[in-house]
């Protein structure tokens, strides 16, 4: 049997060569970077030996048994609660929106009951079905919780007005009437304790699979295997014949100091006049490990080019029909399945795109030994 190619050792690639592999079909992994791990990609900062989140945070979080098991075979993961602090004009406050912010804001001292019907006299109750970011915040939280907290990071974040956005990019951000300041509903959250790129390195660790660094993608390669599972940017392989989908990327700027230079792990900062969105101690993502020296990173958003990494799909209206353009060559390309967050073009967290690679290894072995007639050609949305 020819080997399978899986173009990206990010974190879908290697999960779906991983399971190939104990079914018994081998395959070659290669990625243009000569990294493992793709945007999970994790590495010590030599000055100070932190392990660094190269790409931004990376917070383990699920409530899917499947899926916390899965991630614990290749690891022990080191339990961690996301508990987030925003710093603007108004001071610094517990986040995401939660009782204490509540109380901070306002200055009062209210029960969750009291503070539920509060906020119900702040929210905008004319907006009825909110077709904007704006519109859902105004209609959930009333305008001045928007502009204390969201208004200006989302201008920094994505570029453009929350009215430009879909409401859902906030589905992640809770509201809460008690004093929980977990950032993340999950069940499960936590590290794994070798680091990002050694976990992954452990998924890819099998007889069958084989991982060629530094290696691109050439549709000539497509010829030599069994089929191809292609997780660069979808825009990319079709030559842009249809346009650019866009994206944001981020730039990162590294402040050194004495370990506790924030005094967190996370701080995000709400105000346009500060350029950076938030900023990470990622010392604290290893609460394990002990290191004199600190590694502050801080975050910039910028839109980015076809060169540059490739972090938030942006899901505009015109990126969308975009989007679509591209689906009908999807469609007609035979052999090939698109797979991952740049495959997709769709924002997935660790977890989507750990069930996303279980779920579609499954699927694809099952079409692969006859049992299934049709392969979808991008694994469905979780
Ligand atoms: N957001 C905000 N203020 C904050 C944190 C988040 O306005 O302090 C908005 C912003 O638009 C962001 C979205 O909520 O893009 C989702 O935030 P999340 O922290 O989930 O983003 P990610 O971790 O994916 O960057």
């Amino acid at each position: 049997m020819k080997r399978v190619l899986i173009v990206g050792a990010g974190l879908t690639g290697s999960i779906i060569a991983r399971e190939l592999a104990e079914a018994g079909v081998p395959s070659l992994v290669i990625d243009k970077d000569n990294f493992i791990g793709g945007l999970c990609h994790s590495r010590r900062d030599e000055e100070s030996g932190v392990d660094v989140h190269v790409f931004g945070p990376h917070i383990f979080n699920t409530s899917n048994e499947r899926v916390w098991e899965y991630v614990q075979k290749f690891d022990r993961f080191a339990p961690w609660i996301n508990r987030v602090k925003a710093s603007n004009a108004k001071g610094v406050f517990s986040f995401p929106i939660n009782l204490h912010t509540i109380n901070q804001l306002f200055g009062v001292r209210l029960t969750p009951e009291q503070a539920v019907k509060f906020i119900d006299e702040q929210r905008d109750k004319s907006i009825v079905n909110p077709k904007n970011a704006e519109e859902k915040l105004l209609s959930m939280v009333g305008a001045q919780i928007y502009e204390t907290f969201f208004k200006g990071y989302t201008i920094k974040q994505w570029g453009v007005s929350p009215t430009e956005l879909s409401p859902d990019i906030l589905k992640r951000i809770p509201v809460r009437f008690n004093y929980d300041d977990n950032y993340y509903f999950s069940r499960y959250q936590g590290f794994p304790m070798s680091g990002y790129t050694q976990w992954i390195t452990n998924i890819l660790t099998h007889p069958l699979v084989e991982v060629k660094l530094s290696t691109s993608y050439e549709k000539v390669m497509k010829e030599e295997f069994e089929h191809v599972f292609y997780a660069g940017p979808l825009d990319e392989y079709f030559d842009y014949v249809e346009g650019d989908l866009s994206y944001r990327t981020v730039t990162f700027e590294t402040v050194r100091g004495k370990f506790e230079q924030q005094g967190c792990g996370c701080m995000n900062y709400s105000d346009l006049s500060v350029p950076y969105t938030r900023a990470h101690e990622h010392n604290y993502f290893s609460p394990w490990e002990h290191h004199e020296k600190s590694v502050l990173i801080q975050e910039f958003s910028h839109e980015s080019t076809r060169e540059s990494a490739k972090i938030y799909p942006k899901r505009m209206e015109h990126d969308m029909k975009v989007l679509a353009a591209y689906m009908s060559h999807v469609e007609k390309e035979e052999g090939v399945s698109f797979i991952g967050r740049l495959g997709c073009y769709r924002y997935l967290d660790m977890q989507q795109c750990v069930l996303m690679a279980l779920d579609y290894a499954e699927t694809w072995l099952k079409w692969h030994s006859g049992e299934l007639l049709n392969l979808p050609k991008m694994p469905n949305e979780v």
